[in-house]
């Protein structure tokens, strides 16, 4: 098999760890990866003074496909996020973020009804609140207001919307739910919804839906099944993604891509977490689960398969779970369950491989 080229971003906080455990999985499943390493965020600040200095992302354009940890944006002030920076600069314009109960039943022993859920959400990557346009209100030297602004445009509505009819299409899903604000947010979720209209006129196969994003938070959690694919704008699409992460076992196992016309982007769903950086402690599975998608989008299905197949074997043999698996046990009355490092994890998880194969 011919070696692909790829570019890694291990990120910053816990992301050089559960990326490092992840190559180790990668190397155990002898999958033809190359990778040249890029360290933006914490690393690069230290550096160039700097989270994604122009460098760097100018070498980056060389790869097509990148698998990356999670970057740290201080909230409040500070630099821009590099994640909304990196989304912009390669325009992955699609976040896709798939929600499928893991098969592992243990995890569902609490709330039966999040067994058996499979949907996707689809959000918009690049504009609405996070294009970026934030000011003070500055009046005597003192912070009066501050404004935002949300843009939403006909263009990249419409593009994020034909993605998720045409990922609906070839999935095979049936249903394409629209999700805004647009009873009150009447002209950016207004137009939104005007352009889902009128592009699902080119769907007449997929069953349509349109709902409000706060109604569709509880029918999330009460009626998990009832969905297929969700589309919805930035800021509302980031909120209800670690939402339907929680109804399959929380951010430590959720995956996620940055889909583009040239570019993708694969990262987890979670953040740095930095209160647990360098601990050991937090969960690979969504890193892990992230790079198996990357695999998916490359074709190399099977080592994927392989893959998967592995981590959910250990997940099920419960020897080596990580701190937030021991939680939900813990909560579902399983007392006798002892925490493991990612490290413990992760050599199960390699040892399954050589097992399988
Ligand atoms: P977070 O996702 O880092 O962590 C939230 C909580 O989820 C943590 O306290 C932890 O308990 C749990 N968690 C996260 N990853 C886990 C894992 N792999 N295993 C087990 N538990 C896990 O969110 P946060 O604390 O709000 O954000 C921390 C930083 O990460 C912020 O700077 C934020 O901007 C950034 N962030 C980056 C990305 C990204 O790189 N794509 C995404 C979200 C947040």
């Amino acid at each position: 098999m011919a070696t692909i080229k790829a570019a890694l971003i291990p990120g910053d906080g816990i992301g050089p760890e559960v990326t490092s455990l992840t190559l180790k999985v990668l190397e155990a499943a002898e999958v033809p990866l190359e990778f040249e390493v890029f360290e933006l965020g914490e690393p690069a600040i230290k550096k160039y003074n700097e989270p994604a200095p122009e460098e760097l992302l100018n070498e980056l354009k060389k790869y097509n496909v990148m698998l990356k940890g999670p970057l740290t944006t201080p909230i409040g002030t500070g630099y821009r996020s590099v994640n909304v920076v990196l989304r912009k600069v390669f325009d992955t314009y699609a976040v896709v973020r798939p929600a499928r109960s893991l098969p592992v039943s243990w995890l569902y022993h609490d709330v039966p009804r999040y067994s058996n859920i499979d949907l996707v959400l689809v959000r918009e990557a690049t504009e609405e609140f996070y294009a970026g346009i934030e000011h003070d209100i500055v009046a005597e030297g003192e912070r009066i207001a501050a404004e935002s602004i949300g843009v939403v445009t006909r263009k990249n509505s419409e593009r994020i919307i034909r993605f998720a009819f045409e990922y609906a299409k070839k999935n095979k899903r049936k249903k394409v739910t629209v999700v805004t604000k647009a009873n009150v947010l009447k002209l950016t979720g207004g137009l939104f919804l005007e352009v889902y209209r009128d592009v699902a006129k080119d769907y007449p196969e997929i069953e349509k839906e349109e709902m409000l994003v706060d109604n569709m938070a509880m029918q999330l959690v009460l009626r998990p099944k009832d969905y297929d694919v969700i589309v919805t704008t930035n800021l509302m699409g980031d909120i209800l993604s670690d939402l339907i992460s929680g109804l399959i076992g929380g951010l430590g196992v959720a995956p996620s891509s940055n889909i583009g016309d040239k570019y993708a982007i694969f990262e987890p769903v979670h953040g740095s977490a930095p209160k647990y950086t360098n601990q050991w402690k937090v969960n690979p599975t969504a890193q892990i689960l992230t790079a198996t998608s990357m695999l998916r989008f490359l074709g190399l299905n099977e080592k994927a398969e392989l893959i998967e197949k592995a981590v959910f074997k250990t997940l099920n043999e419960k020897k080596a779970l990580t701190y937030d698996m021991v939680r939900i046990l813990k909560n579902a009355g399983f007392s006798d369950i002892k925490e493991s490092s990612n490290r413990e994890f992760t050599e199960e998880v390699i040892k399954n491989i050589k097992q399988i194969i």
